[in-house]
């Protein structure tokens, strides 16, 4: 155990410190968010959530547990503080989820480990069996965003953030020097689209549904939705096109396999396109931090502005639950991302982008917007933390 002064020491386009407090008090405010709203009817009621501990997978955890009182099972893969070393934001997340779960005699179990292994899948089945209400499941989660994953088959995959047509020449943002440049980006190879799909599509997602399912722990009913992202033109060169995009394809090909194994438990299984937020794998995508900044002084300027929070409480309010139905567009998927997208709001970025330079940005930009997003996420800048105070860096994830 030991007791430090925890500051940020930013580096790009990641924090390598995050607080232990802050985060707990950025999951408090998440909490709020959900109690503001009404109880959401006919929502889930035993949850597991792949990729729990920060960005859509946390809100939808918070959501689940908090908006409808849902038992919630959390796998996500994070580090907690040792010595003098803070842990992991997604750590401390979770920490502070449980110690507001247990306050609300809310079920919270968490599970830190590779979900792309067989082995935490055999872990995560006997939690469910042993731990979770019935020993079944109403809606599973599936919210990862990682560099890597090692297969069945034993190999280590590795995804990039490649364009597959052409290099693509696109302006960026340093956030380090809020500058404004020109970034080049080399045509991804065959392998590297072949990698990304394997870590990033669906793959993974169908391996996990079929655990589940084998195991016998799908209640009837049960629903499972997968994130994905479609963004503006400015972004899909590297996005919708690029390599990523190649692996969300695939994402929605095991969707649509994934819903025919769910029908024979009257349940169904989704895409859902999210709109962009700053978390700990946008922030790392070449041009989106730029479009955000753009994009956020644009949203709050209309009142459509969204994080993470209000998004997936709208998911679950307005299509999955409250006795709606969902909501498809011509693919399939649902589209939360839908104010992002909208014709005004794109016009207004499409027409921006050309005239944006270091000397424009803080004009055109909500900068200070992505930042206060961007540190929240690591658990600094938030309201009521002491920051000067040392603070205990090792936490323990009780069951609640
Ligand atoms: P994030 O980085 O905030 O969260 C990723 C989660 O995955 C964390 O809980 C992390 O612990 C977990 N994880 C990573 N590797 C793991 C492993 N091997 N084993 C167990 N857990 C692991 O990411 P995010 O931005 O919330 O993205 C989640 C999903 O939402 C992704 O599919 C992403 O494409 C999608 N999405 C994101 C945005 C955005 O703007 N951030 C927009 C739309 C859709």
């Amino acid at each position: 155990m030991s007791q430090q002064v925890v500051k940020p020491r930013v580096r790009g386009f990641i924090c390598i410190t995050s607080h232990p407090d802050g985060c707990a008090a950025a999951v408090r405010e998440q909490i709020a968010y959900v109690k503001s709203r009404q109880p959401i009817e006919g929502g889930p009621k035993s949850v597991l959530v792949i990729g729990a501990s920060t960005g859509y997978g946390l809100s939808s955890r918070i959501s689940a547990a908090f908006g409808s009182g849902a038992a919630t099972l959390g796998v996500f893969f994070e580090r907690n503080g040792e010595g003098d070393k803070p842990g992991s934001p997604g750590w401390y997340n979770t920490a502070g989820f449980h110690a507001e779960a247990k306050k609300a005699g809310l079920k919270a179990v968490s599970i830190n480990g590779d979900a792309f292994s067989a082995e935490l899948k055999t872990q995560v089945i006997d939690a469910i069996k042993s731990k979770m209400p019935g020993g079944k499941i109403d809606l599973v989660v599936y919210s990862l965003a990682s560099p890597r994953r090692t297969a069945p088959d034993g190999v280590t995959y590795k995804s990039v953030l490649k364009p597959t047509g052409a290099p693509f020449h696109a302006k960026n943002l340093d956030t380090d020097r809020k500058v404004v440049n020109d970034v080049t980006l080399e045509t991804a190879s065959a392998d590297d689209i072949a990698q990304t799909v394997k870590v990033m599509g669906g793959e993974d997602w169908e391996l996990w549904m079929n655990a589940l399912d084998g195991a016998g722990v799908l209640k009837e009913g049960c629903q499972t939705v997968a994130y994905s992202y479609i963004g503006p033109r400015v972004t899909w060169p590297i996005y919708k096109d690029g390599t990523i995009g190649k692996a969300k394809e695939d994402l929605e090909r095991a969707g649509r396999k994934i819903d025919s194994l769910m029908k024979l438990h009257r349940g169904r299984a989704f895409v859902s396109v999210n709109k962009a937020v700053v978390t700990q794998a946008s922030s790392a995508i070449p041009v989106v931090p730029l479009y955000v900044s753009l994009l956020f002084k644009i949203m709050k300027a209309k009142g459509t502005h969204e994080g993470c929070i209000e998004q997936i409480q709208r998911l679950f309010e307005k299509q999955m639950y409250n006795g709606n139905a969902l909501d498809f567009d011509e693919n399939g998927r649902v589209r939360i991302d839908d104010w992002e997208m909208s014709a005004d709001v794109q016009k207004a970025v499409f027409d921006l982008w050309p005239q944006v330079t270091t000397e424009t940005f803080d004009a055109h930009a909500d900068f200070a917007g992505y930042q206060t997003d961007f540190m929240k996420n690591f658990g600094f800048g938030l309201a009521g933390i002491d920051y000067e105070a040392p603070t205990e860096v090792e936490r323990t994830l009780e069951d609640a």
